[in-house]
């Protein structure tokens, strides 16, 4: 028996990192899914990987910031495997450490438009799919820096904070629908989302001092709780804040 057997997800930034990771562990506990990403042949490879193993998964150009994007991936969905059930919302960037009085306004919006904008959209066109299957989960991956303010990433915090309130007002209009929708905010995560630190053994250790676990998350660390979230075994949750930091909030 899977953990998520019966079910049909869509991940977005499926291709490489935490959302290839969910892509995989989804598909491995019988859900089948549609992923998407802008990285074309990351996806490819891993929609073939994971076929290779006899589970059913779909890959297709997703940019989170085109609306039309989003219509498509829903009506693939349902044309594809007959409904909708969980979304996770887990496509992402960050920016450089630049001071607020260096961001050009161009890269914030660049910004808000993929962290914010984009699970929005998600949002939209997810919700009506699952109100036809009688009830969803969507997970919404922020960030500690949703939970605490990261004064060397500014945009990337307004944005994760965005994502952690959007969440709550999801959760409160769409419980009659039976959707629930909860938020992530795992610590750092060993991906290419952190290529300049694992590229760089002193500053990572500088990192790791901050993290009272003392290691950075694997992708797995973070997809386990994205698939509890997904399934019904957290039927009574909606609203909430899952956090996954090795303990970076706690002080
Ligand atoms: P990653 O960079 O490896 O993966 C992000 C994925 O999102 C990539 O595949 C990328 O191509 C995709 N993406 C970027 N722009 C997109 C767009 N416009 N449309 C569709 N896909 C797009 O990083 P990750 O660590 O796997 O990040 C996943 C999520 O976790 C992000 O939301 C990130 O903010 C969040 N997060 C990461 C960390 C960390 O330390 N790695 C910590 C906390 C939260």
């Amino acid at each position: 028996m899977g953990r998520l057997d019966g079910k049909v997800a869509i991940i977005s930034g499926g291709a490489r990192g935490q959302g290839a990771a969910e892509v995989r562990l989804f598909a491995s506990e019988g859900a089948r899914v549609c992923f998407g990403d802008i990285l074309d042949d990351e996806g490819m490879k891993l929609e073939a990987e994971v076929r290779e193993l006899g589970c059913e998964v779909t890959y297709a150009h997703l940019d989170v910031t085109q609306e039309q994007d989003w219509q498509e991936m829903v009506q693939l969905a349902e044309s594809t495997y007959g409904r909708l059930d969980v979304l996770v919302n887990n496509a992402g960037i960050t920016l450089g450490t630049l001071g607020i009085d260096e961001i050009p306004l161009e890269e914030w919006q660049r910004l808000m438009d993929i962290n914010v904008n984009g699970v929005f959209l998600g949002t939209k066109h997810a919700i009506p799919a699952m109100r036809r299957s009688s009830g969803g989960s969507i997970v919404n991956i922020s960030s500690t820096a949703g939970i605490v303010g990261i004064g060397r990433s500014s945009a990337y915090t307004a944005s994760k904070g965005a994502v952690r309130l959007f969440t709550k007002a999801t959760a409160l209009q769409h419980a009659n629908d039976n959707i629930r929708c909860n938020s992530v905010h795992p610590g750092p995560v060993a991906t290419p989302f952190l290529q300049e630190l694992l590229d760089n053994p002193d500053k990572l250790q500088e990192r790791l001092t901050r993290v009272p676990l003392g290691r950075l998350a694997t992708p797995d660390d973070v997809a386990y709780g994205v698939l509890f979230l997904a399934s019904d075994e957290s039927s009574y949750m909606t609203g909430s804040e899952l956090v996954i930091d090795g303990g970076t909030t706690a002080e």
